[in-house]
């Protein structure tokens, strides 16, 4: 719809206006700096930052109504600039001109209510919210979309000229920094360190598509990011990994989708996430703080943060019970089937930490939650899941394994309605789904299939036939109507089809 036909009150506003003042926001001594530079950890104590909207009491004077009228006004509009995460530009970056903003198609993506039998099994309502429909397949691409269009920005104002993009990745984070490096060719160009055989072939067949240089390094994640951490201390690098809070800026959008998916009424709602490098869920949370601080929502969702037994170091920190006595101790991982979650000590740790504390003092009780599961559910849980119409990845999987933990501990209820992140396509991991239809797990996945879910392919080939098709020796006349009927009689055969009555619908 063209601006001039929207309703007269909401037409000066349809367009942002917002004067953002963002600043970063040092975790440990609280100092604020410039975003004038590219900037990843305090240069005075070294703690992570968060950027924060020090003109945000402008936002909280508008009311939450005039907020979700806009924000639904917003949904027709057509402004290329506006159609992905910066639909909420006020919350999500404020400072970002119109023509500064890179959109490749990222957020809104689809909310999908589980069946009647998947519902049944679990006990209550749920929805999968499918970030494997992205442009690159993964969540990762709201907070590349964020990291890039402030890069953008750097390059228009003339305060950068030649960005190298670095990244560290578990596959995800590789594919969609190349990918929105590459639409800002020449100007940004990028390289992406990965763990030598953690990622998938299509994680990694992504970056190359998309021109990055792309490095392969033994170990694990972990090691990857303490070179890139290096690599962005003493060189002029653009760092993308979420120590970058910018990327975290972007991730919020998912908190904002789901309260306009659900017209703003999430008092009931459980939000379910995967949890790596801890930036996904410090981002939902951060995200539906300040929607809570606006007014936009009144209540605040409940939150369950899910990792494997492989890769726990988070639910490790908060099963002690009192605050003041938890200590954060990075583990080492194990081979884990949510291989972009399997990190033993995540960068965003303090935010998470910082996070949980704001969000359970806000709500006034405990709406913060931690489980762990077992790979053998997080694989039992996905197949399940896509056996019923959905295309959750393994840690899609892994959320509905959690959501089972929270349903079993009480965290959720029925009546309570859950939306659970299925953070990639399903597609990237389906080699874990070949290991699982096979039987060929290693040894320390711990994984044995449960034969009720397996399928594999059929290969039919009558025994009584002569001769069967081949690339370029297509068979003819008789030999190949036989063929088509022996072979149609096989396979009608395994699937217990009798045939109709009388003579043949289709004869000849
Ligand atoms: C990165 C990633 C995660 C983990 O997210 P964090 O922000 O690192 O906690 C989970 N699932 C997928 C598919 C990912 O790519
Ligand atoms: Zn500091």
């Amino acid at each position: 719809m063209k601006i001039d036909e929207f309703p007269k009150d909401i037409q000066p506003h349809l367009l942002p206006s917002h004067e953002g003042r963002l600043v970063y926001r040092c975790l440990g001594c609280a100092a604020q700096f410039e975003i004038e530079q590219l900037l990843y950890v305090c240069p005075e104590c070294r703690q992570v930052l968060l950027l924060e909207d020090t003109n945000f009491e402008r936002l909280k004077a508008a009311s939450g109504a005039f907020w979700r009228r806009i924000f639904d006004y917003r949904k027709m509009l057509t402004v290329p600039a506006l159609r992905g995460i910066y639909r909420y530009h006020e919350f999500i970056g404020p400072v970002i001109p119109l023509d500064a903003v890179l959109y490749l198609g990222e957020g809104h993506t689809p909310v999908v209510s589980a069946n009647v039998p998947l519902r049944d099994e679990l006990g209550i309502d749920f929805y999968f919210k499918n970030d494997g429909q992205n442009p690159s397949a993964s969540f990762k691409d709201r907070g590349m979309a964020s990291a890039l269009s402030y890069i953008h920005s750097l390059i228009r104002r003339g305060i950068l000229s030649e960005v190298l993009a670095v990244c560290a990745s578990t596959g995800d984070t590789s594919a969609a920094a190349a990918l929105y490096g590459a639409y800002l060719k020449p100007r940004v160009k990028s390289a992406v360190l990965l763990p030598h055989k953690k990622v998938t072939p299509q994680q990694l067949s992504q970056p190359l598509g998309s021109g990055a240089t792309v490095f392969e390094i033994p170990g694990v994640f972990d090691d990857c990011m303490k070179v890139v951490e290096a690599l962005s201390d003493e060189y002029p690098v653009a760092l993308l990994n979420s120590k970058n809070a910018w990327r975290i800026l972007g991730q919020e959008s998912y908190s904002y989708e789901i309260a306009q998916d659900f017209e703003y009424d999430v008092s009931r709602l459980a939000v379910v996430v995967p949890i790596g490098n801890a930036g996904n869920i410090t981002a939902v949370m951060s995200g539906f703080l300040k929607f809570w601080e606006a007014g936009v929502i009144t209540a605040l969702p409940k939150i369950v943060g899910v990792q494997s037994d492989h890769a726990d170091p988070v639910v490790r920190y908060y099963r002690e019970p009192q605050a003041d006595r938890r200590r954060f101790a990075p583990v080492t991982v194990r081979a884990s089937v949510a291989q972009a979650a399997m990190i033993g000590n995540p960068v965003s740790m303090p935010r998470v930490i910082h996070m949980v504390e704001r969000y359970n003092q806000t709500a006034g009780r405990q709406r913060v939650f931690f489980a762990a599961v077992t790979e053998q559910e997080i694989m039992d849980w996905q197949l399940a899941a896509n056996r019923n119409g959905h295309i959750a990845c393994t840690h899609g999987g892994e959320t509905l394994a959690g959501l089972r933990v929270a349903r079993e501990r009480g965290w959720v209820q029925p009546g309570d309605i859950a939306v659970l992140d299925s953070t990639a396509h399903a597609l990237k991991f389906s080699g874990f789904q070949d290991m699982y239809f096979e039987n060929r797990f290693p040894e320390e996945f711990g994984i044995r299939p449960n034969p009720a879910l397996i399928n594999q392919p059929v290969y039919i080939r009558p025994k009584d036939l002569e001769k069967v098709p081949a690339p370029g020796h297509p068979l003819k006349d008789e030999e190949f109507q036989r063929f088509v009927r022996r072979t149609a009689e096989d396979i009608a055969d395994r699937l217990g089809l009798r045939k109709h009555a009388g003579p043949g619908r289709h004869s000849g």
